[in-house]
């Protein structure tokens, strides 16, 4: 377990010490659940219900090597069935599953951050990307062999395709540690939140929240405890920036903590950083220490007396509910992920109660540049009411999936041409919860004047079923909604069978009232953003891409998705009958025999 900030209660540590206890064993024991209990002085059945709310944690033994496979839509693009078929085939396991030894466990999993380099799998998790069915039997044998799976894990590509001129760009500046906080000697914290202020910067995590005026919002609450969080749990598929930023410009993103430390006066920071990226962990502790002995992280920072400030890294298990800023806040206190009740907002009510702000990883790196240069240096870049440059993750169908960097107000027509897609039938613009963007509206443009987004750009070309692009994020919500709120849990899972129903050939004009029913449901009765916008995909792609949808309408009248006549199939089976009296008949020809 980490050292803990003197003022920070174990409890926050929950998560940490699952962690620990799983990669003993491969799974949390009822002795460990018993131990941890006992050392956070909590209930078994609290701590239970902590384990049991994120994915990456095993409460019955999971296999000495857990394999987790992504199974997002790209990945289906890239024969991600014929990677599982591979995978247990080599195994032994089913998915879901161990291999009678225990030495496999299979699971899929969404998203994990490495859309330009599908098919991808996390093992122990450890990344393993580009994968083939020949890929998958030499990591399996090696393993069988002995070879530690740290040593098979391949090399991540950062894969930064373009980015504006060297001054203006944040992906490939050489940033020298130290050098925006220079800028704190040269202006009160006062003066640095005026010129974050002037510069425009608006939160990168999609909601473009003004960044100066949520710093100052907090610093006027009275306190004399405040937290930094960067949230660095990017879960949206299709997005990636920030496993490129905490690779390439760690020093930049904590440059940016620290700057925005000096301004509210906290001395403790925190990263909240997604379980599928703890292949980071490591790295990014190297960068810590080096800031610490470099006098730019720790006590008398820069050799100010007073000015003291850490940071330390909480790592996730597989919940995308945490990007959510008070659902990471209660994971940071070692709780269920849960979305609060807000107001209050966590500027007066976050981390302990305590002000706190949570900004994105790119947002705490445009910082640091605005402290080295200016808010009206900042301001200068993009357009009038987006300023600066935003990073997209670009995949699907292009010939150079990666990371472009652009001023804001780039068209999305620009970056389709930039990343050699061809055929371009839509673009999904900030995943799963942003907006579908067919091809009359390529000439829309990036930013908050238009399509504001956290930075995913996933490309369909004309080959694709749009159908099957909603239906795979309608399953992505239903597996991501935390179960707090009935309208979100009942509704995505209605909404889950439904999409399954069109797909099975049960389609009927009926079931567009039903998924507009279920928008309305879940839109104004969902305690938060999952919830809001689970049927944005479906009512997107219904809009734009209807022909898509009328061919699943095999069905003139409503017709259940539950066959019936075919579920006694196995009865008729064991009785040996066959007759027409074993048959439920029904004037539906989708119904029964
Ligand atoms: Fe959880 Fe969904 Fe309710 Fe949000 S809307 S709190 S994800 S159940």
């Amino acid at each position: 377990m980490k050292t803990h900030f003197p003022d920070e209660p174990l409890r926050s540590h929950t998560l940490d010490m699952l962690w620990q206890a799983q990669d003993e064993k491969g799974y949390i024991a009822n002795e460990d659940i018993a131990r941890i209990a006992s050392q956070l002085q909590i209930s078994e059945v609290e701590l239970e219900g902590v384990a049991s709310f994120y994915h990456f944690f095993h409460r019955k033994p999971a296999g000495k090597y857990r394999i987790y496979i992504n199974n997002s839509i790209l990945a289906e693009f890239k024969d991600y069935r014929d990677i599982v078929r591979a995978f247990e085939k080599a195994t032994g396991a089913p998915l879901g599953g161990t291999d009678p030894t225990g030495t496999f466990g299979l699971y899929d999993t969404p998203c994990i951050g490495m859309c330009d380099q599908e098919p991808s799998a996390l093992i122990n998790f450890y990344p393993f990307t580009n994968l083939s069915p020949a890929k998958v039997d030499q990591i399996i044998d090696s393993l069988r062999s002995g070879v530690g799976v740290e040593f098979l894990a391949n090399a991540v590509e950062d894969n930064i395709r373009y980015t504006p001129e060297r001054e203006k760009t944040i992906l490939l500046r050489e940033f020298v540690p130290g050098k925006a906080l220079q800028a704190l000697t040269r202006w009160t914290p006062g003066e640095v939140l005026s010129e974050i202020k002037e510069s425009g910067l608006a939160g990168r995590g999609g909601a473009f929240f003004p960044t100066g005026v949520k710093w100052e919002l907090c610093s006027k609450f009275e306190s004399d405890c405040r937290y930094i969080v960067c949230n660095a749990d990017e879960g949206e598929p299709g997005t990636f920036k920030d496993r490129v930023l905490l690779s390439l410009q760690a020093d930049t993103v904590f440059e940016g903590m620290t700057v925005a430390a000096r301004v509210l006066g906290a001395r403790q920071g925190f990263v909240y950083l997604r379980g599928e990226y703890r292949f980071m962990l490591d790295p990014l502790q190297a960068v810590l220490a080096r800031r610490r002995a470099a006098g730019v992280l720790g006590a008398g920072i820069g050799g100010v007396a007073g000015f003291d400030f850490d940071i330390q890294i909480h790592v996730g298990a597989g919940a995308y509910v945490c990007g959510e800023e008070s659902a990471l806040i209660e994971s940071l206190e070692g709780k269920r992920g849960t979305p609060r009740n807000r107001p209050p907002f966590p500027v007066t009510n976050g981390y302990l109660d305590q002000p706190t702000i949570v900004n994105n990883v790119e947002t705490f790196a445009a910082a640091a540049l605005i402290a080295l240069n200016g808010g009206d240096w900042y301001a200068g870049i993009g357009t009038r009411h987006s300023a600066g440059t935003k990073i997209l993750s670009v995949s699907g169908d292009c010939a150079q999936p990666g990371l472009y960097e652009y001023p804001f107000g780039v068209s999305v027509r620009q970056v389709l041409a930039d990343c050699g897609a061809r055929d371009t039938q839509a673009v999904q613009v900030s995943g799963p919860s942003g907006i579908c963007v067919a091809p009359g509206e390529f000439d829309r443009t990036i930013g908050f004047e238009d399509i504001p987004t956290a930075g995913a750009f996933t490309v369909f070309d004309n080959s694709r079923d749009m159908f099957e692009v909603a239906r795979n994020y309608v399953h992505f919500f239903q597996h991501e909604s935390c179960g707090f709120c009935t309208p979100c849990r009942v509704g995505t899972s209605l909404l889950r069978n439904l999409m399954d129903k069109l797909h099975n050939g049960h389609g009927s004009p009926y079931d567009f009232a039903e998924i507009e029913k279920l928008n309305q449901l879940l839109q104004s009765m969902s305690h938060c953003g999952l919830g809001h916008t689970a049927c944005n995909p479906v009512l997107d792609t219904i809009a734009k891409f209807r022909p898509a949808y009328d061919r699943r309408m095999e069905h003139d009248d409503f017709s259940p998705a539950f066959d019936l006549d075919r579920a006694l199939a196995p009865a008729r089976q064991m009785t040996g009958r066959d007759d027409a009296a074993a048959h439920i008949v029904t004037d539906n020809p989708g119904e029964g025999a």
